[in-house]
């Protein structure tokens, strides 16, 4: 197996430190993922088959993003979700190492 390919023990252990260049949302204008409201559902669509979600949405929830659109999640959303999971230090560990499916994180 590849260890730079995701499932492999280098990426599992390190991170995939490159994975913004590989965002779905890399077409979109900067502000798309910076909406309020109904726009947001659109902004979520583009995150559904982004294959770095889970890296983005760790990386937003462990930095404490406070605006926009990441990984499939509003602010609204990982504010819920960081209040919910508190016991959480790492969410890196534990959506990207761990393979835990943010549906799954509550
Ligand atoms: S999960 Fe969404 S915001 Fe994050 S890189 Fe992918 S498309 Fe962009």
């Amino acid at each position: 197996m590849d260890p730079l390919v995701k499932g492999g023990g280098v990426r599992t252990l390190l991170g995939d430190l490159n994975w913004t260049a590989r965002g779905a949302c890399l077409e979109l204008a900067p502000d798309d993922l910076f909406v309020q409201g109904a726009a947001q559902r659109s902004a979520r669509a583009v995150c559904q088959g982004c294959s770095v979600r889970l890296e983005c949405l760790s990386d937003a929830l462990d930095n404490r993003v406070e605006f926009g659109v990441w990984g499939g999640m509003t602010e609204r959303e990982r504010r819920a979700l960081l209040r919910r999971r508190p016991e959480i230090e790492s969410w890196f560990d534990h959506l990207v190492v761990a393979g835990e499916p943010p549906e799954l994180a509550h």
